[in-house]
């Protein structure tokens, strides 16, 4: 018998990555008490996530000197002189550094991000953790099928076709695929300049991951719990995914949850939402990265207002100019007819189970998706890249427990009002309601006794901390 494992969890530093992945290793050290885990990411990163623990879990920064670290940049800039330096090296140097931090003990096992997909390649077993919605990588790792198939340009006109040829993707459609095939090969899904160079950089990421976690990963964690999808689908993802485990929802993990929860609060969404009825507050948040134009900002706005119910949204700093004229003034008033508050950061898992919040106005994005679900709460998707089409339409077509906006047409005043009246009232919404609440006892149903994802938790733990001495 060797000495106690040694693990690096390696991070993908940028939107919510990190934070998902902290929530893995906070399971995993909580689960394997006698392992070491090393939390490996970049200065900037770490200073965004709370205080590490538990004990057996440790921060480690990875080496910089690249400009990736560097304010003033753009993000998609960043990310591709990241992804270029942990290529070229940088990940051998993070692990060493993990290594000298751990007092000389060796790595084990990499547990990476799959964005992170150079660990295929650092000489110990990686175990990747995907964050994205899970058919989204099944659609990337048959993107050449699907191209052989469709050709590499199809024309708009045939956005609404099923991919009902693809085994597993045929309640999607051409149009929701998380690669564009619909515009010219470089362009698309960005609106040219900053968008187009992230629509580049991140699908350059994603087509290295298609093609090495199936590859190199010893397993890969899935975000998500089993009995999820239809027979159909889970056959077909562990065709193309045979080490797949669904673990998630990865909040929900013994262990995951930040330690002291009220640090996450820190504008007090938890109290103000104690002060509404049950069902009643439309909770309003587009994930890290996601950003409205401003017209159609605008027009979320007066839509919320027009619903007539109490919100809570979630939006960056950043964009609170550009809201109406008036629109913050009213907020967090105990006496206005209409209350609402408006919040740069909400603790959204902790939101999402609150019985007060009724409706979810969301990008869906895959981890807002599943904590919606864990949270028994219908949501209205307006998605915009990546793996957000095919995760709203699980939610609207798949799940039922929600609608979804068309990402390619701005979302208007009546028709938010329109998605958050029919969520929180209604007979539509009684459907949907009901759906969001039998989903969300599955998902607790899943970490209760004899849960899948409490089990396959277990396989991954063994995986990760096997004896490879
Ligand atoms: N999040 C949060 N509070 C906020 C905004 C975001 O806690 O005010 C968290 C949210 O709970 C989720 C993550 O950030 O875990 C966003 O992940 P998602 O996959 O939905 O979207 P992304 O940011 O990756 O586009």
């Amino acid at each position: 018998m060797g000495s106690p494992p040694h693990v690096a969890v390696v991070a993908f530093p940028f939107s919510s990555h990190a934070a998902k992945l902290l929530m893995v290793a906070r399971a995993l050290a909580t689960a394997a008490p006698s392992a070491t885990f090393s939390f490996i990411s970049t200065a900037a990163s770490l200073a965004r996530l709370p205080a590490a623990a538990p004990s057996n879990l440790r921060y480690v920064e990875a080496p910089s000197g690249g400009a990736f670290d560097e304010v003033g940049i753009p993000a998609w800039r960043r990310m591709e002189l990241f992804v270029e330096a942990a290529e070229a090296g940088g990940l051998r140097q993070a692990l060493e550094a993990a290594r000298a931090a751990a007092g000389g003990a060796a790595v084990s096992c990499v547990v990476g991000d799959t964005f992170m997909s150079m660990a295929g390649d650092a000489g110990v077993p990686w175990v990747a953790v995907l964050t994205g919605g899970p058919c989204a990588l099944l659609a990337q790792v048959s993107e050449d099928a699907i191209r052989k198939d469709m050709g590499d340009h199809v024309a708009p006109s045939r956005g609404d076709e099923p991919l009902t040829s693809h085994p597993g993707l045929g309640m999607y459609r051409v149009r929701d695929l998380p690669f564009d095939m619909m515009h010219p090969v470089g362009g698309g899904g960005g609106g040219g300049g900053d968008g187009a160079n992230m629509n580049r950089v991140i699908t350059t990421i994603i087509r290295r991951v298609a093609r090495r976690v199936p590859r190199y990963a010893t397993a890969v964690a899935l975000n998500a719990f089993p009995g999820l999808y239809p027979q159909d689908v889970s056959a077909a993802l562990s065709d193309a995914l045979p080490s797949a485990l669904l673990i998630g929802p990865y909040h929900l993990l013994p262990g995951a949850a930040a330690p002291s929860p009220d640090d996450d609060d820190p504008h007090g969404c938890l109290a103000w939402l104690a002060r509404r009825g049950a069902g009643t507050v439309a909770y309003v948040c587009f994930g890290t990265v996601a950003a409205l134009p401003p017209d159609e900002l605008r027009e979320l706005a007066s839509g919320l207002e027009a619903s007539g119910a109490p919100f809570l949204w979630s939006l960056p700093e950043a964009a609170w100019p550009l809201l109406p004229p008036g629109f913050l003034k009213a907020t967090d008033d105990d006496d206005s007819s209409r209350p609402r508050l408006v919040v740069p950061w909400a603790p959204q898992g902790a939101v999402l189970r609150h019985q007060a919040v009724g409706a979810f106005v969301t990008h869906s994005g895959w981890g807002s998706v599943v904590e919606g679900m864990a949270g028994g709460v219908p949501m209205a998707c307006r998605p915009f890249f990546g793996d957000q089409m095919m995760n709203a339409r699980d939610v609207a077509r798949l799940w039922c427990f929600g609608t979804a906006f068309d990402h390619d047409t701005p979302m208007t005043r009546d028709g938010v009002a329109a998605a958050v009246v029919a969520l929180l009232k209604g007979e539509e919404g009684a459907r949907m309601r009901a759906r969001a609440r039998e989903l969300q006892s599955r998902t607790l149903e899943a970490f209760g006794p004899d849960g899948g994802s409490v089990n396959n938790f277990r396989k991954f733990v063994d995986i990760v901390c096997a004896d490879r001495a």
